[in-house]
């Protein structure tokens, strides 16, 4: 394996931090990619990695995302990650949330954490005993903060809405078929949005039965999980993993618009290349799906309320809007349209 530095991903990280506890069995990686803007905010992954290089190349994708997104929602912070190498079982204890916390504090405030994959409220609460710099803690009604996937949805919710003016010129979601990816916190959330509007939805999750219920309870058709990217629709929202905007399935994608919560969508920044060949509108992920770190970022500031979260969330159509004209004009992708717009954010334009 080459050296951290020669990675594909390394990308001038500021910093890379490796952490290990012999006692409580923590082995994590704090990535931290940018703090121009301010100290480095990114949620914490805890997932099981084949490969420890994996979680190095995980942790360096995901912190540079993090950078991206944060410029590009207007938000005073940079761009970080924490990754928590699980075993196979994915045991979590409290010795090792607790362990995670300590080396979080160990950073001086350069790193916030948050929610992402694995990680629930009640490990940020453990991990908040040992160090003032977590976000997405349960906050009271009213205030910005709390579980960051309501707030993601409503921002793809609105950034859907933003790709169907553009492609349809229709004002509502009333009637247009979109096929969603993935049902959990932020697919199933944008689902319910868009079925208060009158969609067409039809959805897809591995997790079948949770497909079949949200779908029972909207009115929306399932497909099988591995059709859900093929089929004809006017909007593909892939809300489950990354990188699923591939060579591969991108030939076989029959929808004129793709616009979804999921981060890293595209597994090769020439896979946007691709969409923009076909003709396909592409909202960046990171613009769409700014929602959540909006919402605990206000919450970690101590700089607003929920209609301070809401006032944000509805400035996602205008920078989407905004990237397409421009793309539009030059006849550059929309991803790349955003990667030079936020690398001049962070300084490095
Ligand atoms: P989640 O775990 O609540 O839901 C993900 C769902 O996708 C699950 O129901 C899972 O069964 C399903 N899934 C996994 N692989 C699939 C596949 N191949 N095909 C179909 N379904 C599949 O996670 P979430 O919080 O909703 O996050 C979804 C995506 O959005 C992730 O990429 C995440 O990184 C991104 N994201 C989430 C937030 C947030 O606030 N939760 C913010 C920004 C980005």
């Amino acid at each position: 394996m080459p050296s951290v530095w020669d990675l594909p991903d390394f990308d001038a990280h500021e910093g890379v931090h490796f952490f290990s506890d012999t006692r409580s069995g923590l082995r994590a990686i704090i990535a931290i990619h940018s703090t121009h803007l301010g100290p480095a905010a990114g949620g914490t992954r805890f997932w099981h990695y084949a490969d420890t290089n994996d979680a190095v190349t995980d942790a360096l994708r995901l912190s540079r995302g993090m950078s991206f997104k944060n410029a590009m929602a207007g938000l005073p912070v940079g761009g970080g990650k924490g990754v928590i190498l699980a075993d196979r079982a994915r045991t979590k204890t409290p010795e090792m949330l607790a362990a995670f916390g300590r080396a979080i504090d160990s950073l001086g405030g350069r790193y916030i954490t948050a929610e992402d994959v694995g990680m629930g409220e009640a490990d940020l609460v453990a991990i908040g005993r040992e160090t003032r710099h977590v976000s997405g803690l349960p906050v009271g009604e009213g205030h910005a903060g709390g579980d960051p996937g309501p707030s993601t949805a409503m921002g793809v919710f609105l950034g859907v809405k933003a790709a169907i003016k553009r492609a349809f010129d229709k004002d509502s979601a009333m009637g247009v078929h979109v096929a969603i990816q993935g049902v959990g916190s932020v697919g199933g959330g944008l689902a319910r949005l868009l079925a208060g509007e009158g969609a067409r939805l039809t959805l897809a999750d591995v997790d079948r039965a949770r497909a079949d219920k949200l779908a029972g309870e909207l009115d929306a058709a399932v497909v099988d999980a591995a059709d859900i990217l093929s089929i004809e629709a006017d909007v593909l929202s892939p809300c489950a993993l990354g990188a699923i905007l591939t060579a591969e399935s991108i030939a076989k994608l029959d929808a004129p618009v793709v616009a979804g919560g999921a981060n890293n969508q595209l597994a090769t920044p020439e896979d946007g290349d691709r969409l923009h060949a076909r003709g396909i509108l592409y909202a960046p992920d990171y613009v769409i799906n700014a929602g959540g770190i909006i919402n605990v970022t206000l919450e970690y500031l101590g700089q607003g309320d929920r209609a301070e979260v809401e006032a944000r969330l509805r400035q996602i159509p205008g920078r989407l809007e905004t990237i397409w004209t421009e793309s539009g004009a030059t006849g550059e992708t929309a991803a790349r349209v955003a990667d030079r717009m936020a690398m001049k954010l962070i300084g490095r334009g």
